[in-house]
């Protein structure tokens, strides 16, 4: 098991849209093992491949982290098929976007499908804070980050914020 490098905004590779996983290998189960790590060690609630560079369609999540007992779960070629009604994911936050919170308006309630690690399809439900995660994760898989989802005048702000970074740097 290994700890991997989570990447951070302007990488461009965090742009890109993942290919879907054709074959669920051991290397896929190592891979997985690793994020998993990799998310708990951060920690993380989610993280999806792309963050640790790798451009497949897959993420590993758990909602409550922190709660000592651990409840991952996996999700391959995940998709989100519907979504209705309207939630304010207040400060939503992100491994790849350090130092920066903003409200995301999200929806509330989503239907979702895809495999789970042993290649099972899965369809579900999710609402509330699950619903989100799903979302924030999926959005990833799709090269979208949540600060694409906030105005141009505090999107600007952070990418001040970046710039001086990196300058410092
Ligand atoms: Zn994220």
């Amino acid at each position: 098991m290994s700890i991997l490098e989570i990447i951070t905004y302007p990488d461009k590779l965090l742009r890109k849209i993942s290919k879907p996983v054709v074959n669920i290998d051991g290397s896929l189960k190592q891979l997985i093992e690793n994020m998993t790590e990799t998310m708990y060690r951060a920690p993380g609630v989610g993280l999806a491949a792309i963050q640790v560079g790798i451009d497949k369609a897959l993420l590993v999540y758990d909602i409550a982290p922190l709660e000592g007992k651990r409840c991952v779960q996996v999700l391959i070629n995940p998709r989100i098929m519907e979504g209705e009604g309207e939630f304010l994911s207040e400060n939503e936050g992100c491994l790849s976007v350090p130092d920066f919170k903003a409200d995301v308006k999200r929806f509330a309630r989503v239907l979702v499908e895809g495999l789970d690690a042993e290649g099972n399809p899965r369809r579900f439900e999710a609402d509330g804070y699950h619903a989100l995660v799903l979302q924030h994760e999926i959005d990833h898989i799709n090269g979208t980050l949540f600060i694409d989802h906030i105005s141009v005048l505090k999107r600007e702000l952070y990418k001040r914020q970046v710039r001086k970074k990196l300058k410092k740097a």
